[in-house]
Protein backbone atom coordinates (compact mmCIF):
# COMPACT_ATOMS: atom_id res chain seq x y z
CA UNK A 1 0.00 0.00 0.00
CA UNK A 2 1.16 3.46 -0.78
CA UNK A 3 0.85 6.47 1.79
CA UNK A 4 0.14 10.20 1.17
CA UNK A 5 2.46 12.42 1.99
CA UNK A 6 0.79 13.45 5.20
CA UNK A 7 0.09 9.40 5.84
CA UNK A 8 4.11 9.27 5.50
CA UNK A 9 4.81 12.33 7.32
CA UNK A 10 2.59 11.28 10.25
CA UNK A 11 4.83 7.97 10.64
CA UNK A 12 8.28 10.02 10.43
CA UNK A 13 6.46 11.92 13.08
CA UNK A 14 6.19 8.75 15.29
CA UNK A 15 9.88 7.31 14.40
CA UNK A 16 11.27 11.51 15.37
CA UNK A 17 12.04 12.15 11.83
CA UNK A 18 12.54 16.09 11.77
CA UNK A 19 9.25 16.60 9.90
CA UNK A 20 6.35 19.02 10.25
CA UNK A 21 3.11 17.31 9.95
CA UNK A 22 0.58 20.43 9.18
CA UNK A 23 -3.06 20.12 8.83
CA UNK A 24 -5.42 17.81 6.74
CA UNK A 25 -7.98 19.98 5.09
CA UNK A 26 -11.07 18.87 2.78
CA UNK A 27 -12.75 21.97 2.23
CA UNK A 28 -11.50 25.60 1.72
CA UNK A 29 -13.06 27.23 4.91
CA UNK A 30 -10.97 23.93 6.46
CA UNK A 31 -7.70 25.02 4.76
CA UNK A 32 -8.34 28.85 5.60
CA UNK A 33 -8.64 27.93 9.35
CA UNK A 34 -5.79 26.09 8.63
CA UNK A 35 -3.77 28.96 7.68
CA UNK A 36 -4.96 30.69 10.34
CA UNK A 37 -3.30 28.48 12.99
CA UNK A 38 0.11 27.87 11.28
CA UNK A 39 0.16 31.80 9.51
CA UNK A 40 2.71 31.47 5.73
CA UNK A 41 1.69 27.90 4.64
CA UNK A 42 2.27 25.38 1.82
CA UNK A 43 -1.52 24.06 0.32
CA UNK A 44 -0.24 20.52 -1.10
CA UNK A 45 -2.44 18.14 -2.67
CA UNK A 46 -2.82 15.06 -1.40
CA UNK A 47 -2.99 11.94 -4.05
CA UNK A 48 -0.62 8.95 -4.35
CA UNK A 49 1.24 10.15 -7.34
CA UNK A 50 4.58 12.33 -7.95
CA UNK A 51 5.01 15.14 -9.56
CA UNK A 52 2.22 17.47 -8.04
CA UNK A 53 4.24 20.59 -8.12
CA UNK A 54 4.26 20.71 -11.44
CA UNK A 55 1.27 19.81 -11.92
CA UNK A 56 -0.23 22.70 -9.59
CA UNK A 57 -0.72 20.82 -6.56
CA UNK A 58 1.86 22.86 -4.32
CA UNK A 59 1.19 26.60 -4.05
CA UNK A 60 2.14 28.72 -1.16
CA UNK A 61 -0.34 30.94 0.72
CA UNK A 62 0.91 34.09 2.47
CA UNK A 63 -2.52 34.92 4.15
CA UNK A 64 -5.32 32.90 5.12
CA UNK A 65 -7.58 33.89 2.03
CA UNK A 66 -4.90 33.01 -0.18
CA UNK A 67 -5.05 29.23 1.58
CA UNK A 68 -8.30 29.20 0.99
CA UNK A 69 -8.35 30.02 -2.98
CA UNK A 70 -5.92 27.71 -3.64
CA UNK A 71 -7.62 24.74 -1.60
CA UNK A 72 -10.76 25.87 -4.39
CA UNK A 73 -8.67 25.36 -6.77
CA UNK A 74 -6.89 21.99 -5.95
CA UNK A 75 -9.19 20.65 -4.15
CA UNK A 76 -11.17 18.28 -7.21
CA UNK A 77 -7.88 18.85 -9.34
CA UNK A 78 -6.86 15.64 -11.38
CA UNK A 79 -3.20 15.27 -11.31
CA UNK A 80 -2.14 11.85 -13.10
CA UNK A 81 -5.58 10.64 -13.00
CA UNK A 82 -6.55 10.96 -9.79
CA UNK A 83 -9.54 13.24 -8.34
CA UNK A 84 -7.57 15.55 -5.40
CA UNK A 85 -9.90 15.20 -2.38
CA UNK A 86 -7.20 16.38 0.36
CA UNK A 87 -4.80 18.91 0.72
CA UNK A 88 -1.99 19.07 3.15
CA UNK A 89 -1.74 22.90 4.76
CA UNK A 90 1.98 22.85 5.90
CA UNK A 91 3.87 25.81 7.20
CA UNK A 92 5.43 28.22 4.53
CA UNK A 93 9.25 26.92 5.26
CA UNK A 94 12.14 28.66 3.55
CA UNK A 95 14.08 26.62 1.63
CA UNK A 96 17.72 26.89 1.02
CA UNK A 97 18.64 23.97 -0.46
CA UNK A 98 16.95 20.79 -1.86
CA UNK A 99 18.39 16.99 -1.45
CA UNK A 100 16.78 13.96 -1.86
CA UNK A 101 17.10 10.53 -0.06
CA UNK A 102 15.36 6.76 -0.05
CA UNK A 103 15.30 3.58 1.17
CA UNK A 104 14.12 0.96 -1.20
CA UNK A 105 14.25 -2.81 -1.45
CA UNK A 106 17.02 -3.86 -3.98
CA UNK A 107 15.15 -7.05 -4.55
CA UNK A 108 17.35 -8.16 -8.14
CA UNK A 109 20.57 -7.98 -5.24
CA UNK A 110 18.45 -8.99 -2.45
CA UNK A 111 19.10 -6.02 -0.44
CA UNK A 112 18.29 -2.81 0.27
CA UNK A 113 19.41 0.37 -1.24
CA UNK A 114 19.68 3.95 -0.46
CA UNK A 115 19.82 6.43 -3.03
CA UNK A 116 20.56 9.86 -1.72
CA UNK A 117 21.24 13.35 -4.02
CA UNK A 118 22.10 16.72 -3.11
CA UNK A 119 20.52 17.54 -6.31
CA UNK A 120 16.68 16.94 -4.85
CA UNK A 121 13.62 18.99 -5.24
CA UNK A 122 13.13 17.56 -8.91
CA UNK A 123 12.65 13.96 -9.86
CA UNK A 124 15.07 11.52 -9.46
CA UNK A 125 15.12 9.66 -12.19
CA UNK A 126 15.98 13.36 -14.26
CA UNK A 127 19.10 13.99 -12.45
CA UNK A 128 20.36 10.33 -13.08
CA UNK A 129 20.26 11.38 -16.76
CA UNK A 130 21.75 14.47 -16.87
CA UNK A 131 23.75 14.32 -13.63
CA UNK A 132 24.36 10.24 -12.42
CA UNK A 133 27.37 11.36 -10.35
CA UNK A 134 25.44 13.60 -8.33
CA UNK A 135 22.89 10.29 -7.45
CA UNK A 136 24.61 8.26 -4.73
CA UNK A 137 23.79 4.62 -4.54
CA UNK A 138 24.54 2.88 -1.39
CA UNK A 139 23.89 -0.81 -0.41
CA UNK A 140 23.14 -1.56 2.57
CA UNK A 141 23.80 -5.14 4.38
CA UNK A 142 19.62 -6.20 5.91
CA UNK A 143 21.45 -8.24 8.48
CA UNK A 144 23.17 -5.19 9.89
CA UNK A 145 20.83 -1.88 8.16
CA UNK A 146 21.62 1.58 9.56
CA UNK A 147 23.78 1.33 12.78
CA UNK A 148 25.48 5.45 13.04
CA UNK A 149 28.63 4.18 11.17
CA UNK A 150 26.84 3.28 8.35
CA UNK A 151 24.80 6.01 8.93
CA UNK A 152 27.47 8.43 8.40
CA UNK A 153 29.05 6.49 5.88
CA UNK A 154 26.08 7.16 4.09
CA UNK A 155 26.04 11.18 5.08
CA UNK A 156 29.60 11.20 3.61
CA UNK A 157 29.12 9.52 0.43
CA UNK A 158 25.57 11.50 -0.02
CA UNK A 159 28.24 14.56 -0.14
CA UNK A 160 25.70 16.59 2.01
CA UNK A 161 27.15 19.42 3.58
CA UNK A 162 29.42 19.41 6.68
CA UNK A 163 27.52 21.47 9.05
CA UNK A 164 24.51 19.25 8.44
CA UNK A 165 26.46 16.00 9.42
CA UNK A 166 24.65 15.02 12.71
CA UNK A 167 21.49 16.19 11.68
CA UNK A 168 21.46 14.37 8.15
CA UNK A 169 23.03 11.45 10.31
CA UNK A 170 19.99 11.78 12.73
CA UNK A 171 17.55 11.65 9.61
CA UNK A 172 19.21 8.94 8.09
CA UNK A 173 18.99 6.89 11.10
CA UNK A 174 15.36 7.70 12.13
CA UNK A 175 14.04 7.04 8.53
CA UNK A 176 15.80 3.65 8.64
CA UNK A 177 13.74 3.29 11.65
CA UNK A 178 10.57 4.24 9.87
CA UNK A 179 11.96 1.65 6.66
CA UNK A 180 12.22 -1.51 8.98
CA UNK A 181 9.97 -0.55 12.36
CA UNK A 182 6.84 0.03 9.61
CA UNK A 183 7.57 -2.76 7.35
CA UNK A 184 8.01 -0.52 4.53
CA UNK A 185 9.57 -1.59 1.00
CA UNK A 186 10.23 2.00 -0.05
CA UNK A 187 10.42 5.34 2.17
CA UNK A 188 11.75 8.54 0.25
CA UNK A 189 11.87 11.97 1.22
CA UNK A 190 12.20 14.87 -1.78
CA UNK A 191 12.78 17.54 -1.36
CA UNK A 192 14.98 16.63 2.24
CA UNK A 193 15.33 20.26 2.19
CA UNK A 194 17.93 22.58 4.38
CA UNK A 195 15.69 25.45 5.41
CA UNK A 196 16.83 28.76 6.85
CA UNK A 197 18.87 28.58 9.65
CA UNK A 198 20.67 25.54 8.92
CA UNK A 199 17.96 23.02 10.00
CA UNK A 200 17.04 19.77 7.86
CA UNK A 201 13.48 18.48 7.56
CA UNK A 202 11.53 16.17 5.27
CA UNK A 203 9.37 18.55 3.41
CA UNK A 204 7.63 15.77 1.22
CA UNK A 205 7.05 11.91 2.41
CA UNK A 206 6.75 8.80 0.40
CA UNK A 207 5.89 5.27 1.84
CA UNK A 208 5.50 2.09 0.41
CA UNK A 209 3.94 -0.37 3.04
CA UNK A 210 4.05 -3.96 2.13
CA UNK A 211 1.23 -5.82 2.66
CA UNK A 212 2.49 -9.08 3.40
CA UNK A 213 2.81 -7.67 6.92
CA UNK A 214 -0.18 -6.13 7.47
CA UNK A 215 -0.69 -8.97 9.82
CA UNK A 216 1.72 -7.36 12.26
CA UNK A 217 0.74 -3.71 11.79
CA UNK A 218 -3.25 -3.39 12.92
CA UNK A 219 -2.42 0.02 12.98
CA UNK A 220 -1.69 0.32 9.48
CA UNK A 221 -5.50 -0.49 8.53
CA UNK A 222 -6.20 3.52 8.76
CA UNK A 223 -4.46 4.31 5.89
CA UNK A 224 -6.31 2.39 3.44
CA UNK A 225 -8.13 4.92 1.16
CA UNK A 226 -11.51 2.29 1.44
CA UNK A 227 -13.59 4.58 -1.05
CA UNK A 228 -10.97 4.58 -3.43
CA UNK A 229 -10.44 0.93 -3.36
CA UNK A 230 -12.22 -1.14 -6.76
CA UNK A 231 -15.34 -2.30 -5.26
CA UNK A 232 -14.78 -5.82 -7.03
CA UNK A 233 -10.85 -5.86 -4.66
CA UNK A 234 -12.51 -4.93 -1.64
CA UNK A 235 -15.18 -7.05 -1.50
CA UNK A 236 -12.15 -9.88 -2.60
CA UNK A 237 -10.17 -8.71 0.28
CA UNK A 238 -13.09 -9.36 2.90
CA UNK A 239 -13.01 -13.04 1.36
CA UNK A 240 -9.39 -13.51 1.46
CA UNK A 241 -8.69 -14.04 -1.97
CA UNK A 242 -6.19 -13.37 -4.00
CA UNK A 243 -7.84 -11.26 -6.60
CA UNK A 244 -6.22 -8.51 -9.15
CA UNK A 245 -8.92 -6.85 -11.18
CA UNK A 246 -8.08 -6.32 -14.94
CA UNK A 247 -9.26 -4.64 -18.08
CA UNK A 248 -10.51 -7.72 -20.06
CA UNK A 249 -14.16 -9.72 -20.62
CA UNK A 250 -12.72 -12.99 -19.69
CA UNK A 251 -12.71 -13.91 -15.92
CA UNK A 252 -10.20 -15.99 -14.83
CA UNK A 253 -9.95 -18.73 -11.74
CA UNK A 254 -7.05 -20.84 -11.15
CA UNK A 255 -5.42 -22.64 -8.61
CA UNK A 256 -1.70 -21.57 -8.08
CA UNK A 257 -0.34 -18.08 -8.87
CA UNK A 258 2.28 -19.18 -11.56
CA UNK A 259 -1.21 -21.36 -13.66
CA UNK A 260 -3.54 -18.01 -13.33
CA UNK A 261 -0.35 -16.21 -14.74
CA UNK A 262 0.48 -18.53 -17.45
CA UNK A 263 -3.91 -18.78 -17.87
CA UNK A 264 -3.85 -14.49 -18.66
CA UNK A 265 -1.46 -14.88 -21.21
CA UNK A 266 -2.93 -17.89 -22.59
CA UNK A 267 -6.05 -16.22 -22.67
CA UNK A 268 -4.81 -12.99 -24.25
CA UNK A 269 -3.55 -14.89 -27.08
CA UNK A 270 -6.49 -17.17 -27.71
CA UNK A 271 -7.79 -13.60 -27.43
CA UNK A 272 -6.76 -12.20 -30.84
CA UNK A 273 -8.37 -14.28 -32.84
CA UNK A 274 -11.83 -13.36 -30.76
CA UNK A 275 -12.13 -9.62 -31.43
CA UNK A 276 -8.66 -8.94 -29.12
CA UNK A 277 -10.81 -9.80 -25.33
CA UNK A 278 -8.68 -10.12 -22.90
CA UNK A 279 -8.29 -11.09 -19.14
CA UNK A 280 -10.94 -9.92 -16.81
CA UNK A 281 -8.91 -10.61 -13.39
CA UNK A 282 -5.87 -12.43 -11.97
CA UNK A 283 -7.81 -15.03 -8.92
CA UNK A 284 -5.78 -17.52 -7.35
CA UNK A 285 -8.04 -19.78 -5.55
CA UNK A 286 -4.65 -21.32 -3.94
CA UNK A 287 -4.76 -24.64 -2.65
CA UNK A 288 -8.03 -25.65 -0.86
CA UNK A 289 -10.57 -24.76 -3.48
CA UNK A 290 -13.73 -25.31 -1.28
CA UNK A 291 -17.45 -24.98 -2.51
CA UNK A 292 -17.06 -22.08 -0.17
CA UNK A 293 -13.58 -20.30 -2.10
CA UNK A 294 -14.70 -21.31 -5.51
CA UNK A 295 -18.56 -19.20 -4.79
CA UNK A 296 -16.59 -16.15 -3.29
CA UNK A 297 -14.30 -16.07 -6.43
CA UNK A 298 -17.24 -16.29 -9.17
CA UNK A 299 -19.31 -14.27 -7.17
CA UNK A 300 -16.63 -11.64 -7.39
CA UNK A 301 -15.78 -12.31 -10.71
CA UNK A 302 -19.77 -12.52 -11.83
CA UNK A 303 -20.09 -8.83 -10.25
CA UNK A 304 -17.53 -7.43 -12.86
CA UNK A 305 -20.15 -6.10 -15.63
CA UNK A 306 -17.05 -6.21 -18.31
CA UNK A 307 -17.05 -9.99 -17.56
CA UNK A 308 -19.00 -11.60 -20.36
CA UNK A 309 -17.39 -15.82 -19.54
CA UNK A 310 -15.45 -17.03 -16.88
CA UNK A 311 -12.29 -19.63 -17.17
CA UNK A 312 -11.99 -22.01 -14.57
CA UNK A 313 -8.76 -23.65 -14.90
CA UNK A 314 -7.48 -26.10 -12.57
CA UNK A 315 -4.69 -28.39 -11.85
CA UNK A 316 -5.67 -30.40 -9.20
CA UNK A 317 -3.03 -31.51 -7.07
CA UNK A 318 -3.44 -31.67 -3.47
CA UNK A 319 -6.34 -30.82 -3.78
CA UNK A 320 -7.83 -33.17 -6.66
CA UNK A 321 -10.04 -32.03 -9.36
CA UNK A 322 -13.31 -34.55 -7.99
CA UNK A 323 -12.78 -31.88 -5.06
CA UNK A 324 -12.73 -29.03 -7.52
CA UNK A 325 -15.42 -30.41 -9.57
CA UNK A 326 -17.70 -30.27 -6.90
CA UNK A 327 -16.84 -26.86 -5.39
CA UNK A 328 -17.69 -25.74 -8.90
CA UNK A 329 -21.26 -27.33 -8.56
CA UNK A 330 -21.49 -26.46 -4.79
CA UNK A 331 -20.76 -22.55 -6.12
CA UNK A 332 -23.23 -22.81 -9.09
CA UNK A 333 -25.99 -24.16 -6.57
CA UNK A 334 -25.05 -21.39 -4.08
CA UNK A 335 -25.15 -18.92 -6.50
CA UNK A 336 -28.42 -20.04 -8.21
CA UNK A 337 -29.97 -17.10 -10.42
CA UNK A 338 -26.87 -14.32 -9.47
CA UNK A 339 -24.85 -16.80 -11.77
CA UNK A 340 -25.47 -15.84 -15.71
CA UNK A 341 -22.55 -16.08 -17.86
CA UNK A 342 -20.96 -19.36 -19.44
CA UNK A 343 -18.05 -20.78 -17.37
CA UNK A 344 -15.67 -22.71 -19.37
CA UNK A 345 -13.77 -25.31 -17.61
CA UNK A 346 -10.74 -26.93 -17.43
CA UNK A 347 -9.47 -29.76 -15.31
CA UNK A 348 -6.11 -31.78 -15.01
CA UNK A 349 -4.31 -33.67 -12.66
CA UNK A 350 -5.19 -35.44 -9.80
CA UNK A 351 -8.30 -37.09 -9.94
CA UNK A 352 -9.56 -35.96 -13.40
CA UNK A 353 -11.53 -38.35 -14.75
CA UNK A 354 -13.73 -38.58 -11.25
CA UNK A 355 -13.92 -34.57 -11.64
CA UNK A 356 -14.73 -34.14 -15.35
CA UNK A 357 -17.47 -36.49 -14.86
CA UNK A 358 -18.81 -34.64 -11.78
CA UNK A 359 -19.31 -32.11 -13.80
CA UNK A 360 -20.67 -34.19 -16.71
CA UNK A 361 -23.47 -35.69 -14.61
CA UNK A 362 -24.36 -32.08 -13.30
CA UNK A 363 -24.44 -31.05 -16.71
CA UNK A 364 -25.49 -27.25 -16.04
CA UNK A 365 -26.27 -25.65 -18.68
CA UNK A 366 -23.58 -22.62 -18.06
CA UNK A 367 -20.60 -24.92 -18.07
CA UNK A 368 -18.10 -26.24 -20.73
CA UNK A 369 -15.74 -28.97 -20.29
CA UNK A 370 -12.71 -28.52 -22.12
CA UNK A 371 -10.30 -30.97 -22.04
CA UNK A 372 -6.83 -28.45 -22.46
CA UNK A 373 -6.10 -25.25 -21.75
CA UNK A 374 -5.00 -23.88 -25.45
CA UNK A 375 -8.53 -25.56 -26.33
CA UNK A 376 -10.34 -24.13 -22.71
CA UNK A 377 -8.66 -20.05 -23.73
CA UNK A 378 -10.34 -20.16 -27.12
CA UNK A 379 -13.45 -21.63 -25.93
CA UNK A 380 -13.66 -18.69 -23.46
CA UNK A 381 -12.47 -16.27 -25.50
CA UNK A 382 -14.85 -16.95 -28.16
CA UNK A 383 -17.73 -17.03 -25.82
CA UNK A 384 -16.64 -13.03 -24.12
CA UNK A 385 -16.63 -12.05 -28.05
CA UNK A 386 -20.99 -12.66 -28.56
P1 LIG B 1 5.84 16.68 -5.40
O1 LIG B 1 5.99 17.63 -6.54
O2 LIG B 1 4.60 15.85 -5.56
O3 LIG B 1 7.04 15.84 -5.15
O4 LIG B 1 5.59 17.60 -4.08
P2 LIG B 1 6.64 18.23 -3.04
O5 LIG B 1 6.08 18.10 -1.69
O6 LIG B 1 7.98 17.64 -3.23
O7 LIG B 1 6.63 19.74 -3.43
C1 LIG B 1 7.16 20.21 -4.64
C2 LIG B 1 8.02 21.42 -4.41
O8 LIG B 1 7.27 22.42 -3.75
C3 LIG B 1 9.21 21.15 -3.51
O9 LIG B 1 10.31 20.65 -4.21
C4 LIG B 1 9.47 22.53 -2.94
O10 LIG B 1 10.28 23.28 -3.83
C5 LIG B 1 8.11 23.14 -2.88
N1 LIG B 1 7.61 23.05 -1.49
C6 LIG B 1 7.05 22.00 -0.89
N2 LIG B 1 6.82 22.26 0.42
C7 LIG B 1 7.25 23.53 0.61
C8 LIG B 1 7.30 24.42 1.75
O11 LIG B 1 6.91 24.08 2.85
N3 LIG B 1 7.81 25.66 1.54
C9 LIG B 1 8.24 26.07 0.33
N4 LIG B 1 8.72 27.31 0.19
N5 LIG B 1 8.23 25.28 -0.74
C10 LIG B 1 7.75 24.03 -0.61
MN1 LIG C 1 8.39 15.60 -3.71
Amino acid sequence: MDLMEYQAKELFAKHDVAVTEGIVATTPDKARAAAEQLGVVVVKAQVKAGGRGKAGGVKLAKTPDEAYEHAQAILGMQIKGLTVKRVLIAPGASIEEEYYFSYLLDRANRRYLCIASVEGGVEIEEVAKTNPDAVKKIPIDPGSGVDEAKAREIVAEAKFPEELTDQAVTMVRALWTVFVEEDATLVEVNPLARLEGDVLEALDGKVSLDDNADFRHEDHARFEDKAAADPLEAKAKEKGLNYVKLDGAVGIIGNGAGLVMSTLDVVAYAGEAHGGVKPANFLDIGGGASAQVMADGLDVILGDDQVKAVFVNVFGGITSCDAVANGIVGALDLLGDTATKPLVVRLDGNAVDEGRRILEDRNHPLVTLVETMDGAADKAAELANI
